[in-house]
């Protein structure tokens, strides 16, 4: 902005960066006398952006939800997670979901609008400035399928990876899809083989897999396997296998056997979410004991597989309850 306005490179790097690393440009000394600080304020003014605010803030056990608010009335859902190594931030890259997985509540929501490159930057720009917490991590789980609005979440990538702005490493920022293949192909050719990307893949066969995620009848499990060897082919890539378990649909040991040959050949982690109650529930979770003996089978066919916790449940912060009542509430108070 500083190059449009005249005042050189140095000054546009210096400014981009306070703003990125500590949240404000007016307390930079170079900026103190008065004529600067009007060409900040002048600069402020004339950009589209403006910080959304926050309109609300639910925390449950360290765990964190937060909706920002943007021009338009629209809001967007992010989670703050306490992890061991530092906070993960849980990002939302549209408002509702198209993609219609029938576990999840943003996928009722159907899709309202994408999120602009500056509305995703906002989620992180204000958990580190604004709620003080050091973001070490960054998925994008939030509401919307990534994928559908690629090129705005590749432009955030970029920001948020910026040396010099909040400098986040590509290694630290995961990616979640449902399963569009040609977007998979597209990051394998195109993106940063330290970016992660995770997949949705929430059932062994097609059979199950139509029934749960309508994006399988577009691209079936055959075409989302050979999208995922693509995206593996480079050695340094491997894929996070997220699978929410559903009571009676897809957590029998039968289901894991068929997940385990379905997954072979992959580098891949999985990921198993017990399903999390919604607004009006088609669905139940396993059984504890369900849970571990499905957990023990992967791990039985040599894979290196998690069994997630369910903590956020009560402030709908949990894996699929992203996109509940708070944001309808604001949507049918907008028409
Ligand atoms: S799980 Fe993800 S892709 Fe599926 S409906 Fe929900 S937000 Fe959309």
């Amino acid at each position: 902005m500083f190059l449009r306005f005249g005042k050189g490179r140095l000054h546009a790097a210096q400014l981009y960066s306070d703003w990125f690393r500590k949240g404000h440009v007016r307390e930079i000394s170079q900026w103190a006398e008065p004529q600067a600080m009007a060409l900040v304020q002048k600069m402020i003014e004339e950009t589209d952006f403006t910080l959304p605010e926050m309109s609300r803030l639910n925390e449950e056990g360290g765990l964190a939800k937060f909706l920002l608010k943007f021009s338009d009335g629209l809001e967007s859902e992010s989670v703050l997670i306490p992890m061991e190594a530092g906070t993960t931030i849980c990002i939302s890259s549209q408002v509702g979901c198209k993609m219609g997985c029938a576990f999840c509540e943003t996928g009722k929501m159907g899709l309202i609008r994408h999120l602009s490159c500056e509305e995703i930057v906002a989620q992180v720009f204000f958990a580190r400035h604004v709620l003080k917490r050091e973001v070490r991590n960054i998925v994008f789980m939030g509401m919307g399928e990534p994928f559908d609005n690629y090129e705005a979440v590749m432009r955030a990538v970029a920001v948020l990876t910026d040396a010099g702005g909040l400098g986040i490493g590509p290694s630290r920022i995961t990616i979640s899809t449902s399963g569009k293949v040609d977007a998979i192909v597209r990051m394998a050719k195109e993106a940063d083989p330290a970016l992660n990307l995770a997949v949705s893949v929430n059932a062994p066969t097609d059979e199950i897999r139509n029934r749960i995620m309508p994006v399988n009848r577009q691209w079936n499990m055959a075409a989302l396997k050979e999208a995922m060897l693509e995206y593996c082919a480079h050695p340094r890539r491997e894929i996070l296998a997220e699978y929410v378990l559903l009571k009676g649909i897809n957590d029998s040991l039968l289901c894991a056997d068929q997940l385990a040959e379905y997954l072979a050949g992959l580098r891949v982690k999985v990921n198993l979410i017990p399903y999390n109650p919604q607004t009006r529930d088609r669905f139940s979770p396993p059984e504890e004991e369900q849970r571990e003996l499905f957990l023990k089978r992967m791990r039985e066919h040599g894979y290196q597989t998690l069994l997630r916790g369910t903590k956020g449940q009560k402030i709908m912060a949990a894996c699929g309850q992203l996109g509940n009542v708070e944001v309808r509430r604001a949507l049918i108070s907008r028409s």
